[in-house]
């Protein structure tokens, strides 16, 4: 299966500050969009993660408060590894239109598994797991092979098994990261046994992959990936994806989109890849942004 020539996000809190080409970003905050005729629910964020030498570019209640304001009025806030967990349960608490997702992200898996913590720590996102209500996924775990060689990619598989365990044992939905991944992620679900409700995040593969997801009963969840010039396979994915089963996302502060490319990202910007999505898939922007809430509820185990 062909694989994401395209830019998907970073892995840790400190290297958001460097853009792709490896020179520091723009760091002027983009136009409000025009808001959107009806909410939407941005499936994947990360409020909690530094853009910049001088910290979250937005913070937290004003990222939520500017997404409100153009029609985003749901955020699924993720976690990826300890303190990131803690932090997305304590504002999941705090925020009635979060909810949090907790887990070890897959480039955490061998570092962790290295040092001898790699159990503990999933004994710890278990707990934190079932500290709250507001915790409904587990993710975002998965496989990345973009920075990890043969050695580390054991620790992440078992990792990955451990979460696709607890997602099933506590009934919350499964959130996969998949880079560079595509056939591996699909052999340890078929192994393990996919959850009843199963999200792939920035989904980054082709039309087959697609399938191959959506056979499994997946949501894709598209990010602003979507509205880059060189993702033609990326629009093509979305394009087969039935309309029921289709989310939208940031990663912010990754993943920015057109034309904001290169400068930070934060929910307030999806309506960007909304139109973008819209146009795509030749239905109006309303009858988008419904089927994204109405996909949001599904996928994470009702309204919230
Ligand atoms: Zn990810
Ligand atoms: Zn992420």
């Amino acid at each position: 299966m062909s694989t994401d020539g395209v830019e998907v996000e970073r892995p840790t809190r400190e290297r958001a500050a460097i853009g792709e080409d490896g020179r520091s970003r723009d760091r002027s905050r983009p136009a409000l969009p025009d808001p959107l005729p009806m909410s939407v629910v941005d499936a994947h964020c990360h409020l909690d993660i530094a853009d910049g030498e001088d910290g979250n570019w937005l913070g937290a209640a004003e990222a939520i408060k500017l997404a409100s304001s153009v029609g985003v009025t749901r955020i699924v806030q993720v976690g990826c590894d300890l303190p990131g967990a803690l932090w997305a349960v304590e504002a999941a608490q705090q925020y009635p239109n979060l909810i949090a997702g907790v887990a070890l992200h897959p480039n955490e898996a061998p570092r962790l598994q290295a040092a001898g913590e790699l159990d503990n720590a999933l004994a710890e996102i278990e707990r934190l797991a079932k500290s709250s209500d507001k915790v409904r996924v587990i993710g975002e775990t998965g496989l990345d092979y973009y920075r990890t060689g043969q050695d580390g990619q054991a620790a992440q598989h078992e990792s990955f098994a451990a979460h696709i365990d607890l997602a099933k044992r506590l009934d919350k939905t499964l959130m996969i990261h998949d880079r560079d991944a595509h056939d591996d992620i699909l052999a340890i679900l078929d192994r393990e046994g996919v959850p009843d409700r199963l999200v792939m995040h920035c989904f980054s593969g082709d039309t087959e992959f697609a399938r191959e997801c959506v056979n499994r009963g997946a949501f894709l969840s598209f990010a602003g990936v979507v509205t880059f010039k060189n993702a033609q396979s990326l629009r093509d994915a979305l394009a087969v994806t039935p309309l029921d089963r289709v989310l939208v996302e940031t990663d912010a502060p990754y993943l920015t989109p057109s034309p904001h490319r290169g400068q930070p990202n934060a929910s307030y910007l999806i309506p960007h890849t909304v139109r973008k999505m819209a146009g795509v898939l030749n239905i109006s922007v309303a009858e988008l942004c419904g089927a994204l809430s109405d996909n949001a509820d599904r996928a994470f185990g009702g309204s919230w």
